[in-house]
């Protein structure tokens, strides 16, 4: 069956040759890479997914023959294997790994610097509201949680500093939101940190290079704003609690959706009341 990302394509080209000095895998990427949030059972919101609905969607992929891989695998063009990525770096994704360690999957997780400090609940300006009223589903780890999480095998990558929409940053904000966040990863954590996820899955070529010029060694986004070629525009599939074992089972094979739980946060936050 075709990728989607090959679906998305078209849509993608502009951006693509925007791009075109950007470097590239050398073969078209074809790794399975998952973007999870929360993981709860205690916190009913489109960005938690509950445990045993993770579990399943999981145990179905490796069933069907994908294979467990660090993100720097996933790199090496190899078909069909299978990586586990969460982004906010909420509290309760520590809760999960033993589910992941039981099935043999790795992870990274994508945690903001600005965030990590302190622990805090994600308090940006789409989530402010659901942070006031359930600031214990929101929390997020600390840089002594994410050491211990980094012990246990899981890697490490930013998330920038504060959760910002990067495209709409000047050129020293956008630097200081991707060099001061890996700086602080590989300060506080004692290894390297080279990934990033975009907040919201939001990028340009602009943003693309800068994030290249940080040292970063790919980047992550979300389905449909994505090339399969592209190191800072590589493919993810958001899974969201909606995503019964069936609609999961669809969109890892492949058939695009038109739309994500984040971008219909955005949207939602950015409607004129
Ligand atoms: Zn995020």
């Amino acid at each position: 069956m075709r990728p989607g990302w090959l679906n998305a394509r078209a849509a993608n080209t502009l951006q693509e040759n925007e791009s075109a000095s950007l470097p590239h895998v050398s073969r078209r990427f074809r790794s399975l890479i998952l973007a999870y949030h929360a993981v709860s059972d205690a916190w009913v919101h489109q960005l938690a997914m509950p445990t045993l609905l993770m579990e399943r969607q999981l145990r179905s992929l490796l069933y069907r023959g994908f294979r467990p891989a660090s993100a720097g695998d996933t790199l090496s063009g190899a078909r069909r294997l299978l990586h586990v990525t969460f982004d906010d770096a909420y509290k309760s994704v520590a809760g999960a790994l033993p589910i992941l360690e039981r099935l043999g999957l790795r992870a990274t997780v994508f945690a903001c610097a600005g965030y990590a400090d302190d622990g805090r609940p994600l308090d940006v300006p789409e989530l402010a509201e659901e942070a006031a009223a359930h600031p214990e589903h929101l929390a997020t780890m600390t840089w002594d949680e994410l050491r211990d999480l980094a012990e246990r095998g899981v890697e490490i990558g930013s998330h920038t500093v504060s959760h910002p929409h990067l495209p709409e940053l000047s050129d020293a904000e956008l630097d200081r939101e991707l060099r001061e966040s890996r700086g602080r990863c590989e300060e506080e954590l004692g290894r390297p940190c080279r990934f990033l996820a975009y907040p919201y899955g939001e990028h340009d070529a602009r943003v693309q290079t800068a994030v290249r010029r940080a040292g970063y060694a790919a980047a992550f986004s979300l389905r449909g704003r994505t090339s399969p070629t592209n190191l800072y525009a590589l493919p993810r599939v958001d899974l969201y609690p909606r995503d019964t074992l069936w609609r999961a089972t669809l969109k890892t094979s492949f058939v695009r959706q038109p739309a994500t739980a984040v971008s219909d946060l955005v949207r939602r936050s950015r409607r004129p009341t």
